[in-house]
């Protein structure tokens, strides 16, 4: 049972629980650490459900227009609340929640189960993979927002590619010859081909070093077009036609899509080389036997 579980779960009836809150003087101006005790009592008290308008509500005031009712807040809530739990539809779930903070006034519980709903929602999408070598570490040159569509939804894909260059991959090994590598990836991108930034959003050298490459706050550019739409995109530095990518490599690309599927919710059958989306030899045929293994 999660937060909000006693107003919107099973023991209560989810169509009353949300209502006769909203009725209630209570939850107005509410100290934040009575709103435990609130959702708590909220499940075992039975006043009558008011009908009609919010009276406090939003109708008035800052808020302006229509003040919503207790059944449209309530609606929006319990929609959020089945959206969060499909990844593909956690983006629908934060626009509910938005709506019903921008139609409730803070301190009610409908605000509470709001805010507590969106921050875990936003708890996923600020990502970071422990260990990655940052961008000012490996000399990265800034990116162009212009340049670069913002990233919005949910990442649904990961999209594995090789550098495909025929460095060796205990030269690649060293991280000052990583870092060059990485360097010369970012430039032949952007002053070769326009883009805002490096294309992909984490590259992975033969010593299982993992860089820090494009912001998650951008669509990465390595899948052509839409198919770079909610597709993170991993780099592992080498050429893999004709061998495959150390054990170092292998080991840290199955750390990061392990926590990128957690994190973002992304199944299996989403993990994929560049070749899923367009005719290339990219990530290379040993590289793709390896990808394959997720499936
Ligand atoms: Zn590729």
């Amino acid at each position: 049972m999660g937060w909000g579980s006693c107003i919107l779960g099973r023991e209560v009836q989810p169509a009353e629980a949300v209502k006769r809150v909203a009725t209630r003087p209570v939850g107005r101006g509410l100290w934040p650490w009575a709103a435990p005790l609130l959702l708590v009592a909220a499940s075992c008290a039975s006043y009558p459900p008011l009908k009609g308008r919010v009276p406090e509500g939003p109708g008035s005031g800052p808020y302006g227009g229509n003040p919503p009712t207790y059944r449209e807040i309530e609606t929006h809530l319990r929609s959020a609340e089945r959206l969060r739990k499909d990844p593909d539809r956690r983006q629908e779930a934060l626009d509910e929640y938005h709506w019903v903070l921008e139609h409730t006034r803070p301190g009610t519980t409908q605000h509470t189960l709001a805010k507590a709903g969106k921050s875990l929602l936003d708890k996923q999408v600020g990502y970071h993979y422990p260990g990655t070598i940052r961008r000012a570490v490996w000399g990265a040159l800034a990116e162009r927002p212009r340049e670069m569509d913002r990233h919005s939804g949910m990442w649904k894909w990961i999209t594995v590619h090789h550098s495909a260059m025929e460095v060796p991959a205990r030269v690649l090994s060293s991280q000052p010859v990583g870092q060059e590598a990485v360097r010369g990836i970012q430039t032949s991108h952007m002053n070769g081909r326009g883009y805002g930034d490096i294309g992909y959003h984490f590259l992975v050298d033969p010593a299982g070093r993992v860089y820090e490459g494009r912001s998650l706050k951008w669509q990465g550019a390595h899948a052509k077009g839409k198919n770079n739409v909610g597709n993170i995109g991993i780099c592992l530095l080498g050429n893999f036609e004709n061998a495959p990518p150390t054990r170092q490599a292998q080991a840290a690309l199955h750390g990061l899509v392990a926590s990128l599927r957690s994190g973002f919710a992304i199944g299996t059958t989403h993990v994929v080389g560049h070749g899923h989306w367009t005719s290339t030899k990219c990530p290379g045929r040993h590289l793709t036997t390896v990808l394959n293994r997720y499936h």
